[in-house]
């Protein structure tokens, strides 16, 4: 059998977060009641004038320095000519042979743990367009409605080159691209609301051959589990046809999570179909020097060179400094842990924040940025483990206390609870001596060469002790008594 390689490229379209849209001061709230935020400009009544918003300008320089691509001295919006009920001007303003951003570069993370492995997915252009309108197909008594709320909200496509070789891959850039753009403050990301969509472009061809096979393009990929099951579903659709004697006809496709099939929708348009030319209302963008290196100055340190300094200076491993890195939110409550706790505990509040935190706020669908618990409180809690006050254990209660608000800090907690850990070995050997007698059958066990019973009788001690005593103490005194 033939052995088979997926080549696949993605287009994503992420609305910026600017306060209105981008040619006219209209609203860009989403929820709105239909056609409420849709102004002349924006569905382009005759006479009206477009004006570029600074703001979504702002965001795709953000982007290209964040990516390191070129941004453009001068770039051309251009009339994009298509008909569409939800597009009434009958073009969409796009750019086209001169877009804002051109080339850069992504990183990808493939696996995990020891596994993990990079990978760099090359961007071939990012431009500056208009979002249309919505058709509603539904709640309309058998008819359909069209909400132009939409029209003319800033949008951002960034196309990547065609790097990604399987679904993993594709999902890995597109985590990386959502993180990135939440990161640097263009987009929300918010796939539910359509802030964030992808279209991937999918071909297959015989394992060594050079020249890419035809692609079919599967549009509006809402979450990144549809986008794996949409290629995976393609892949293996694209290869029966071959295998079957068929060819594969360049198409754009849908993606039916119902089914978990794509579907033809259109044999795909080529660019001429569109007659793109420059928009005559609007003047060549032009971006100067200042303009890119105040923004260049306003940018904030980003995942990769944040990744490696976590590495550097608080001594993580790669993995745990890529975990702690995946959004601004949770690196920022990191640092911030670790400037209350001391930078000697950095391991530990790397593990509190990414594993107990990350658990704790997973359980309640929380962000990091809702956690009830403050990096600061965290960063006191971390303090009394590292200077022995508490077992891991009892740690895990005064961080559930905090959670739930029983105290301003971790040391108020341990005083009104009294959970300070048993480190004084005189009491714990006190404590030792009434175990041992209290329980003399376990010993006799042990003494018999039963393991188990030496764990027993420390569970005894601990037990005691509501668990405050020193384990590491009590397993190594009474050895000692035993032995
Ligand atoms: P459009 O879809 O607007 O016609 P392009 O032709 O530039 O735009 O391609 C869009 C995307 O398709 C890019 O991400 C590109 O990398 C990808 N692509 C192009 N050819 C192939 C192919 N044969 N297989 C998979 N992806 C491809
Ligand atoms: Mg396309």
């Amino acid at each position: 059998m033939k052995q088979w390689e997926v080549v696949i490229g993605i287009e994503t379209h992420a609305q910026l977060l600017t306060q209105s849209k981008i040619f006219s001061g209209s609203s860009i709230a989403f929820g709105a009641q239909p056609n409420t935020q849709a102004s002349a400009v924006d569905i382009a009544l005759p006479g009206v004038l477009p004006v570029l918003n600074k703001g979504a300008v702002e965001c795709a320089i953000r982007f290209g320095l964040a990516v390191g691509g070129q941004v453009a001295p001068k770039s051309v919006f251009a009339r994009k000519n298509y008909f569409y009920p939800d597009l009434p001007k009958g073009y969409q303003i796009s750019q086209y042979e001169l877009p804002v951003v051109v080339g850069g570069k992504l990183a990808i993370q493939l696996g995990q743990g020891e596994t993990l492995t990079e990978k760099t997915i090359n961007l071939t252009r990012a431009h500056l367009e208009e979002d249309a309108g919505k058709s509603l197909h539904e709640d309309f008594h058998g008819k359909s409605g069209i909400d132009l709320n939409r029209a003319g909200t800033p949008l951002l496509e960034i196309v990547t080159e065609p790097d990604m070789r399987s679904s993993a891959e594709a999902v890995a850039y597109a985590k990386a691209l959502h993180a990135l753009a939440r990161w640097i403050g263009i987009c929300d990301g918010n796939m539910q609301e359509g802030s964030f969509r992808c279209d991937a472009n999918v071909s297959v061809r015989p394992l060594g051959q050079k020249e890419f096979g035809t692609r079919r393009e599967i549009k509006n990929l809402n979450s990144f589990r549809f986008m794996q099951q949409a290629i995976d579903y393609e892949v293996q659709w694209q290869i029966a046809t071959i295998e079957d004697g068929g060819r594969i006809e360049q198409a754009t496709v849908l993606f039916d999570p119902e089914t978990g099939e794509t579907r033809a929708m259109r044999s795909k348009e080529d660019a001429h179909d569109y007659r793109y030319f420059p928009d005559p209302d609007l003047l060549p963008l032009i971006i100067d020097r200042d303009w890119i290196e105040r923004s260049r100055a306003a940018m904030p340190e980003l995942p990769g060179a944040k990744r490696d300094r976590f590495v550097a200076e608080y001594a993580l491993s790669v993995y745990d400094a890529t975990t702690l890195t995946a959004s601004l939110d949770v690196a920022n409550y990191f640092e911030a842990t670790v400037a209350a706790a001391g930078k000697a505990s950095a391991k530990l509040c790397a593990n509190w924040v990414s594993v107990d935190l990350a658990a704790r706020l997973n359980k309640e669908g929380r962000e990091t940025g809702e956690s009830p618990v403050s990096a600061a409180q965290l960063g006191g809690l971390v303090a009394r483990i590292a200077d022995n006050t508490l077992s891991n254990n009892i740690a895990k209660k005064v961080f559930e206390a905090l959670w739930n608000g029983e105290g301003q800090s971790a040391d108020e907690i341990i005083e009104k609870q009294g959970l300070r850990q048993i480190t004084d070995s005189g009491a714990i050997e006190t404590l030792i001596d009434a175990v041992l007698a209290a329980n003399a059958a376990m010993v006799a066990e042990f003494r018999a060469g039963k393991e188990k019973a030496f764990n027993a009788l420390v569970g005894q001690a601990m037990k005691a002790t509501k668990g405050k005593a020193n384990p590491q103490q009590v397993n190594e005194l009474l050895r000692r008594k035993l032995g």
